[in-house]
C-alpha cells in the first residue's frame, strides 16, 4: 500500500523496504570500517523508534558486539517537543568502550544534546552516532553526527519503527505526511467472464465513478484500426495478454483524460505485478490510492459456458472458441491471480460470491463499495 491512514491522518510511501534495507546495509559498512580491529561495539538503542532499526542494524553486523537500549521520550503527536524525558536504562558500566548511538531520526537535535550530556560522564573510550535519518534543515545544534542514513525534508515520518501517536511502527516501509486522498479508486476483479464489465456499468453510475475498461479501449481502438488498436489485435485475438508497456501508458492516458473525477472503477486492470505497481506509483503521484480490490469468485466451470453465452452477441473475436477461452484463463491463473495476494498483503482485497443474479451480485458489491 502506497497511502496508508493512521488515526485521521493518511502517510503516503517515501521509502520502499528495500530501499530502506539498502541504507541500512551501507550504514553498517561504514560503521564497521571505522571500528578499530578487534573492537567489540555496544551498540545503544534509543527507544522506542530504533528498535526496528537497531534490530536490522545488528543482525547486519554480523561481528562480536553487544546491544542495550534507553529510552527518551522525543515525538507527542506530529511535531517535536522541546522537553525531553530522562534516560532510563543505563545500568552497566560502560566505561572503556566504544559506544555507538542508534537512532531512528534525528531533527531538532535536543535528544541528541540529552545523549552527548548523558554519555559525557560515562568516561567511554569513544562516542559516535549514527542515524538512519536526518532533517537537515530542522537540527539546530552543533553536535557532531557521525552516520546519517539518508537525509529527508522536514515532514513528519512513520513506519519502520517511527509512529504517530502509537501507530505505524509495524509498517515494514517509511511513510510521510500526504493530504487526504480525494477520490476512491476501487480494481474490480475477476477471471473472465465474471461479469466485471456488466456490474461496473452499474456500479459507475451509482458511485459517480468512472469506469475504465482496458479491454473495451482495446476493442475502441481495434474497430477504429488506430496504431494501438493494430498492434493490441494480435495479442486479443488469441487470448493473450497484451505487453504491459502498452498497456501501462494507455491506462495513464485514460486517468488523464478524467480530471476532477471522484474517482475510478478499473475493469481488467491491472492484471500482471507490474501493472499494479505501475498503479500504485501513479496515484501516488496524485496522492491517491486504490481503496480496495473487489473481486468476483466464480468457479472456471461456470465461467466458460458464461462466456460461450456472450460470444453469441458479444461479437468479440476472443470469446467464441474454446480453446481462446482457455489460454486466457491460463493467463489469468498465471499473470493475473497473483494480484489477490498482491492486496491481500495490503489489507485490500475484498471477495465477493460471483454467482447468483446481477442484483444480487450488485447488492454484495454495494456493499464493500459503501464501506471503502
Ligand atoms: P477484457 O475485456 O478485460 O476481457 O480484455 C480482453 C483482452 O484485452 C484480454 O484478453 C487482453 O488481451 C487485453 N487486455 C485487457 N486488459 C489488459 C491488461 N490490463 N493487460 C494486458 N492485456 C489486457
Amino acid at each position: 500500500m502506497k497511502i496508508v491512514k493512521l488515526h485521521d491522518l493518511y502517510f503516503k510511501e517515501l521509502l520502499s523496504k528495500k530501499e530502506v534495507a539498502q541504507i541500512v546495509k551501507r550504514m553498517v559498512a561504514t560503521v564497521k570500517k571505522d571500528l578499530p580491529e578487534g573492537e567489540v561495539p555496544l551498540f545503544i538503542g534509543i527507544l522506542n523508534g530504533c528498535f526496528v532499526f537497531a534490530a536490522d542494524f545488528i543482525r547486519a553486523f554480523n561481528a562480536d558486539c553487544e546491544i542495550s537500549f534507553v529510552k527518551l521520550a522525543s515525538y507527542e503527536g506530529t511535531s517535536s517537543t522541546d522537553k525531553v524525558k530522562k534516560l532510563i536504562g543505563i545500568n552497566e558500566d560502560i566505561s572503556g568502550r566504544t559506544v555507538v548511538i542508534l537512532e531512528d531520526i534525528i531533527d531538532t537535535g535536543t535528544t541528541l544534546q540529552e545523549i552527548y550530556e548523558i554519555f559525557k560522564t560515562k568516561k567511554l573510550k569513544q562516542l559516535k552516532i549514527a542515524t538512519l535519518f536526518f532533517k537537515p534543515e530542522v537540527y539546530k545544534k552543533e553536535l557532531p553526527i557521525d552516520y546519517i542514513g539518508k537525509n529527508i525534508e522536514d515532514a513528519f515520518i512513520v513506519g519502520y519503527g517511527l509512529d504517530y501517536n502509537g501507530y505505524g511502527r509495524n509498517l515494514p516501509a517509511v511513510y510521510q505526511l500526504t493530504t487526504q486522498p480525494k477520490m476512491k479508486n476501487i480494481v474490480l476483479f475477476g477471471p473472465p467472464g465474471a461479469g466485471k464489465g456488466t456490474q461496473a456499468t452499474i456500479l459507475k453510475d451509482k458511485y459517480n465513478l468512472v469506469h475504465i475498461s482496458t479491454g473495451d479501449v482495446f476493442r475502441f481502438n481495434i474497430k477504429n484500426e488506430t496504431e494501438l488498436g493494430l498492434l493490441a489485435k494480435k495479442y486479443i485475438d488469441g487470448g493473450d495478454l497484451v505487453p504491459d508497456e502498452v498497456t501501462i501508458n494507455m491506462l495513464k492516458a485514460e486517468i488523464e483524460k478524467n480530471v476532477g473525477v471522484n474517482g475510478f472503477i478499473f475493469d481488467g486492470f491491472p492484471r500482471t505485478e507490474s501493472q499494479a505497481e505501475a498503479l500504485d506509483q501513479f496515484l501516488l503521484e496524485k496522492g491517491e490510492r486504490i481503496n480496495g480490490m473487489v473481486a468476483l469468485e466464480v468457479p472456471e466451470n461456470l465461467l466458460v459456458e458464461r462466456i460461450l453465452e456472450r460470444g453469441k452477441t458479444s461479437g468479440r473475436s476472443d470469446d467464441n472458441d474454446e480453446e481462446k477461452i482457455k489460454n486466457r484463463f491460463n493467463e489469468y491463473n498465471t499473470k493475473t491471480a497473483v494480484l489477490k495476494d498482491f492486496y491481500e498483503e495490503r489489507g485490500s482485497y475484498y471477495g465477493i460470491d460471483g454467482v447468483g443474479s446481477i442484483n444480487e451480485i450488485t447488492a454484495r458489491l454495494s456493499e464493500v463499495f459503501d464501506k471503502l
